[in-house]
């Protein structure tokens, strides 16, 4: 899968995204992340690629002209026949969520676009975005951690970037539940135990514990995701193991 992050800063995003798990799946081949720098766009002597916004009000405004460019010549060096999206990181467009990142996978090409200062013009949003992706409901300075996050997330689903793909199915949110609590060596650390039930190795009384915390954390945090999770894994009802009535002969009637 390839990602292409069009952005004022590319040093942030690929600092960011060069190291750790991202950064060897890039290297083997998995992933490709490109950053391109929009000021190179910039018509202007000054390389400027802002501007005050029309009808007065406060900050600057990212003008059309360079992020035009900056897409034009982008398309112009991709293949034919992708299923590509672009999306613009933006605090008005729709939250991010796990399901929202996966259903992105279904594409060959994510070309993220990083506002910064007071947005973007509306008008290349208009001409160029399909979508607006935002992060969560606060303001950043610049769509260069969400393009990050998005990234991420998106990333750590493709085929072979984890180790185990269970991973991600199993943990939090996924699942359906937020993630039930982990520990590793010691056994004991600062007085506090690792419950006997992880010691036992029995995998059956292991799995029902963590299903039994993973429903606990979930209702006290979420519980929104645990009315939605119950509805969907509605308790099995044992079969009820009633005597037949004695009939009247069997009663000496
Ligand atoms: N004036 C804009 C508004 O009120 O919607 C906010 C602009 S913000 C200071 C600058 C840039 O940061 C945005 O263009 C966007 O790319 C990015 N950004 C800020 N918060 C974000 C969020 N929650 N999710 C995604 N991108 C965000």
């Amino acid at each position: 899968m390839k990602f292409d992050i069009l952005t004022l800063f590319p040093d942030m995003v690929n600092g960011i995204l060069g190291e750790s798990i991202l950064g060897r799946a890039q290297k083997a081949g998995l992933i490709e992340i490109n950053t391109h720098q929009i000021r190179d766009f910039s018509e202007n002597k000054h390389r400027n690629v802002d501007d005050t916004p029309f009808g007065g009000g406060r900050g600057m405004l990212m003008a059309a002209p360079p992020i035009a460019g900056c897409l034009e010549h982008l398309f112009s060096t991709l293949p034919e026949g992708e299923r590509r999206r672009v999306i613009y990181l933006s605090p008005k467009g729709s939250v991010l969520t796990q399901a929202k990142a996966s259903s992105l996978l279904a594409f060959d090409r994510l070309i993220l676009l990083c506002g910064h200062y007071e947005g973007v013009d509306e008008r290349i949003i208009e001409e160029y975005v399909d979508e607006e992706i935002s992060i969560g409901d606060y303001v950043l300075t610049g769509g260069e951690l969400p393009a990050c996050v998005l990234v991420d997330t998106v990333a750590r689903m493709v085929d072979g970037v984890l180790a185990m793909p269970e991973c991600f199915e199993e943990e939090s949110i996924a699942s359906g539940l937020l993630e039930y609590p982990q520990y590793t060596r010691p056994v004991s650390f600062h007085g506090r135990e690792v419950p006997e039930v992880l010691l036992s190795g029995h995998h059956a009384n292991i799995a029902a514990w963590r299903l039994e915390e993973a429903l606990k954390v979930t209702k006290e945090r979420r519980p929104e995701l645990y009315e939605a999770y119950m509805a969907a894994h509605p308790p099995k009802v044992k079969k009820s193991r009633r005597k037949k009535p004695k009939t009247d002969e069997e009663q000496g009637k």
